[in-house]
């Protein structure tokens, strides 16, 4: 809600599970959306007595990634502690996760200050059944989980929305993640406060924001609700909150515990972790251009819009695919490799589902079709045709131009109109004694001949040249 007298303050804590080939402290697969309950599990998952856990290196590498990418400070010293609280589906009665040492401290995305990051575990799912009874299934206890904290810096539900999607873009472009919202990969809590002074008002904290929707929801709700309150004289109290996504509604679970109710110890079962420079040097050789570096650099080097900069971030495989083919391409504008970039091929990735690597169409074979568009051989209808027969057969645009553009070309079409006038004399009889529709069947016989390609008013107009 705007309004000038009242500040909103917004602190983000997001998780992602990482995608790592095994858990964070055995060697179960890591795949927690596996449909059969408690497949992916063993001894140390399940916290049998007298079982140790390993540390996962990939995950921890993965975090560090992530934190040199985002400017972040790695310390040499970090350590695992336990968390402690029971709950059905957390079997070891703790979570290891990071309390004192996270792996990282700092950095900065879209403007907004990490606080940290720190590596847990995540916990199983409950099925809650009919009759009081709840299933659990542990094949996601034990997954590698982070955890991103951000300062109190956002000051909006925008903010939040597009600091949460550019994360989501980061931890793609860096492999970590596939952060699907929908799937529970990627989970959001917001920390809401209002206040009117300089001071920080009292914050409540929104969990298990599930989609971007709810994030937005859920923040427009809670400052709206704030400021009401506020308004009327009353204290908001500190306070979890949940977000009923049908109903549009926060609704107040608890008031917030304090950390040591969580009774935070190192834990004892795993060492301290020592990451020295090379590792560092290693993990920062394998970082890729991040989303937001890429964009400022399609602005600068082919000229694009920042909005189309940000269209063709969205996806590194695009984006890859426009590079690839602005240097193949010899006429065509940076402009109009986009367009047909964004609109005719990803609409045809899109619907076959599949990555543009795996089309037939080569960026270098996209590039010459372009080039014929530019310097005005295709037309845009034409140009569209091309690319569907591109698409279908893999052929190169110049052997495939012509015989598409049959479909306007009179020489060509008079052939095939002369052709179905001599095999169908009865209805060319018909037609000359005045049958309309004995001309439309003509015309659908050579259409049936030139596979559907013929234009129409030019296929009509010739036949009536040609029948006279
Ligand atoms: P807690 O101890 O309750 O977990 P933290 O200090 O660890 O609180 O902060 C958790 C999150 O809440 C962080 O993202 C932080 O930026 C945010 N936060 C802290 N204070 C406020 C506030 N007054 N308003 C909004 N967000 C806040
Ligand atoms: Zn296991
Ligand atoms: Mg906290």
């Amino acid at each position: 809600m705007e309004n000038e007298k009242y500040k909103t303050t917004i602190g983000l804590e997001i998780h992602a599970e990482l995608k790592t080939k095994s858990k964070m402290f055995c060697d179960c697969k890591n795949d927690p959306d596996k449909k059969s309950p408690n497949v992916n599990v063993c001894p140390v998952c399940l916290a049998h007595p007298g079982v140790l856990p390993t540390i996962n290196r990939q995950a921890v590498e993965f975090v560090v990634k992530l934190g040199l990418a985002l400017g972040g400070k790695i310390p040499e010293h970090s350590k695992f502690d336990r968390k402690s609280y029971f709950y059905p589906d957390l079997p070891k009665g703790y979570q290891i996760s990071q309390y004192d040492e996270p792996l990282v401290s700092g950095g900065i995305l879209n403007g907004v200050h990490l606080t940290r990051i720190h590596l847990e575990e995540d916990t199983g799912r409950l099925q809650h059944g009919s009759k009081n009874s709840s299933l659990v299934d542990f094949n996601r206890a034990g997954v590698p989980l982070m955890e991103l904290v951000t300062e109190p810096d956002i000051k909006s539900a925008d903010e939040a929305l597009a600091f949460a999607k550019e994360l989501q873009l980061t931890l793609r472009y860096l492999g970590i993640s596939d952060a699907d919202m929908e799937k529970g990969q990627m989970r959001v809590e917001a920390n809401v406060s209002v206040s009117k002074g300089s001071e920080l008002g009292t914050k409540v904290e929104v969990k298990n924001l599930n989609s971007f929707q709810s994030v937005k929801g859920a923040i427009e709700y809670e400052v709206k609700r704030h400021i009401e309150a506020l308004e009327k004289g009353e204290k908001i109290v500190q306070a979890t909150a949940g977000w009923d996504t049908v109903k549009g509604v926060t609704y107040i679970q608890r008031i917030k515990e304090n950390a040591h109710d969580y009774r935070y110890m190192p834990e004892p079962d795993l060492p301290p972790l020592e990451i020295t420079a090379d590792v560092l040097e290693r993990l920062k050789r394998d970082i890729p251009e991040l989303p937001s570096e890429k964009r400022v650099r399609f602005v600068k080097e082919y000229g694009l819009s920042e909005t189309q900069a940000n269209t063709l971030s969205f996806d590194r495989d695009i984006a890859e695919f426009y590079e690839e083919t602005m240097s193949e391409k010899e006429k065509a504008s940076a402009e109009l490799v986009f367009n047909y970039l964004t609109s005719d091929f990803l609409g045809l990735v899109n619907a076959a589902q599949i990555t543009p690597k795996e089309s037939k169409i080569t960026p270098a074979k996209f590039a010459d079709l372009l080039d014929l568009v530019e310097e005005g051989t295709l037309n845009s209808r034409k140009a569209k045709d091309v690319l569907k027969e591109m698409w279908e057969t893999g052929l190169d645009p110049h052997d495939i131009k012509d015989s598409v553009s049959q479909i306007t070309d009179t020489s060509a079409l008079k052939e095939t109109v002369i052709k179905i006038i001599e095999a169908n004399p009865k209805a060319v009889e018909d037609y000359k004694k005045g049958k309309g529709n004995s001309l439309q069947f003509l015309i659908g016989k050579a259409m049936a001949e030139l596979k559907g390609r013929g234009n129409p008013e030019l296929l009509r107009k010739i036949f009536e040249e040609n029948l006279n």
